[in-house]
């Protein structure tokens, strides 16, 4: 018995994506054994953050990194380092902080992941300062903002989440900043490049563990060395109750040395043979209609769209709904159910749950309208 089996919980056949509501990514062998191995083993933990965090900064072609629980930890962390720079007397205050820490960030970057990244700015220590509109930051009015008092850093929000026009692009942020003095900070959570923002001059970076690179739940922050030992120093403070242990540190670098290892190529091919056998599964399935859809972002990642016919004499929220609450559990990306359509995500899928996927639909539709009661 596995330990969901003892706990009566269900595993959820995920079409929907790499989502922390699903548990963010499943692990490869590698990961999961490198886990394992961590986990049976004592080590001084102090080593095996500096080593770890040596290896990110080395990935990333930064000076310094960090192991953090997360990318939201990593806001905060980042945040934390920018406002105290590791004075112990304002790392015991937090999140107080005198004089306020004013922490710019561009209308259309202050998104919410699940939580808002506000919050984990004022976690933090610091004051958000919301510049321009949600459709248009301009750089005159970021500039004079940058060039107020007590500014400690800007916060750059580099994301799907984020308004994707409308902002002052991470080049210009970083030439404004560096003409005020003031600390640029990036959430690359969810990107796939490892390199771009340390190369384009950020002075932090913040990357989650658990979704473009496959990792346990896990993040790092990497850039300059002073405020990486920044972030470090908030170990002994706020930083304590994102503490991240030896396993997730052990399943981060093993997934970031299989990232890296000219799996791009295979990763990719195997998401289009998913895509490719459930386009052809879900063709023969009466009631549904599908078609392909590339990356809003420009990824090399093909879902398929779906949509119900009026053959399937059913409506589509009625179909998510089923699909959700059914055996097994079914999620697919509901971003645009209110549009007509939901999509399924090959990366999170296993190829043997294609054909599961395609019978439960059928199951469903065959069953008509009689199984919209429960
Ligand atoms: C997911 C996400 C986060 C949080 O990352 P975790 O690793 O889950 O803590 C932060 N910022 C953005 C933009 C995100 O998409």
């Amino acid at each position: 018995m596995t330990v969901y089996e003892r706990l009566g919980v269900t595993p959820v056949v995920n079409a929907a994506g790499r989502l922390t509501a699903l548990g963010g990514a499943v692990l490869d062998r590698a990961v999961i054994g490198a886990m394992a191995e961590a986990a049976g083993v004592h080590v001084d933990l102090a080593e095996l953050k500096q080593a770890a965090g040596r290896y990110c900064a080395a990935r990333c072609g930064a000076d310094a990194g960090y192991v953090t629980g997360g990318a939201a930890a990593g806001v905060v962390l980042m945040t934390a380092a920018v406002v105290t720079r590791g004075d112990a007397a304002a790392i015991a205050d937090l999140p107080a902080s005198t004089p306020p820490n004013r922490i710019l960030v561009q209308q259309g970057h202050l998104v919410d992941f699940g939580a808002p990244i506000a919050q984990m700015v004022r976690i933090g220590g610091g004051v958000v300062v919301p510049v321009g509109a949600t459709n248009l930051t301009s750089g005159a009015e970021l500039r004079a903002r940058l060039h107020e008092p007590d500014v400690s850093g800007i916060l750059y929000v580099q994301s799907h989440h984020a308004a994707q026009k409308g902002t002052v692009t991470l080049p210009e942020v970083v030439e404004l900043a560096r003409g005020a003095g003031v600390p640029v900070l990036v959430d690359a959570a969810a990107e796939e490049d490892l390199t771009r923002f340390t190369r384009l001059g950020a002075d932090l970076v913040a990357y989650s563990g658990g979704k473009a690179l496959e990792g346990p739940t896990s993040g790092f922050v990497v850039g300059r060395r002073d405020l990486i030992e920044a972030c470090a120093a908030q170990e002994s403070g706020v930083g304590r109750a994102m503490k991240v242990g030896k396993e997730a540190i052990a399943g981060l670098i093993a997934a970031l040395e299989r990232y890296g290892a000219g799996e791009a190529a295979g990763i990719a091919a195997r998401r289009h043979a998913i895509t490719d056998a459930l386009r052809t599964e879900l063709e023969g399935v009466e009631g549904v209609a599908v078609s392909e859809e590339a990356d809003e972002a420009g990824r090399d990642i093909v879902r398929l769209r779906l949509s119900v016919t009026p053959a399937a004499g059913m409506d589509l929220p009625s179909l998510v709904r089923e699909l959700r609450g059914g055996t097994p559990p079914i999620a697919v990306r509901t971003h645009h159910l209110g549009e007509g359509w939901v999509t399924l995500d090959p990366r999170p899928l296993e190829p043997a749950q294609v054909g599961v996927i395609g019978a439960r639909i059928r199951q469903i539709l065959g069953t008509g309208t009689q199984g919209r009661d429960n």
